[in-house]
């Protein structure tokens, strides 16, 4: 899946469930869950030339970025509009658990296979193999379903 309905899943859990210590591992766990719904991504059918050139390294930025952008959003509401440290860091932790596989995953997109190190290369293999692709518009439109699901549970929680 796309980093930002990742994050959401994250987010969700740090609301929802208070106790960091079954919601940040759950947050990771979640994560290969998440990507066994089919999905489209811009890595979807590409090759390691496409990956690194073009528009595909902007969008992946761009879902980055929007991704931080509703982290800080929920955790800063956490903080000042809910007034509870605990729920903010939680939020936190959770959001970074739910994006670490990918982000541990980077290094075999970006460096060069001769310098990978090994634990990326694993996490690749592990990940590529519990991906569940989708066609256009399908595979956005799952995607959108886990957003707008995970949104009724923080709103839920945190109003
Ligand atoms: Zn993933």
């Amino acid at each position: 899946m796309l980093i930002t309905p990742h994050t959401l899943v994250g987010i969700a859990l740090g609301t929802t469930i208070q106790n960091p210590a079954v919601a940040v591992p759950l947050a990771f766990v979640m994560h290969f869950l998440g990507d066994l719904v089919p999905h489209w991504d811009f890595f979807s059918h590409t090759d390691r030339e496409q990956r690194l050139r073009g528009w595909r390294p902007i969008a992946v930025m761009a879902d980055l970025s929007l991704a931080i952008a509703v982290g800080m959003f929920f955790v800063l509401y956490a903080l000042w509009v809910v007034k509870s440290t605990d729920m903010a860091v939680n939020i936190f932790l959770c959001a970074v658990s739910s994006v670490l596989p990918d982000v541990l995953e980077a290094p075999h997109i970006y460096m060069p296979p001769e310098k990978e190190p090994k634990i990326t290369r694993l996490v690749y293999y592990f990940q590529h193999r519990l991906q569940f692709q989708a066609p256009l518009p399908w595979g956005i439109i799952s995607q959108l379903g886990v957003m707008g699901f995970c949104l009724l549970l923080i709103l839920s929680s945190i109003i």
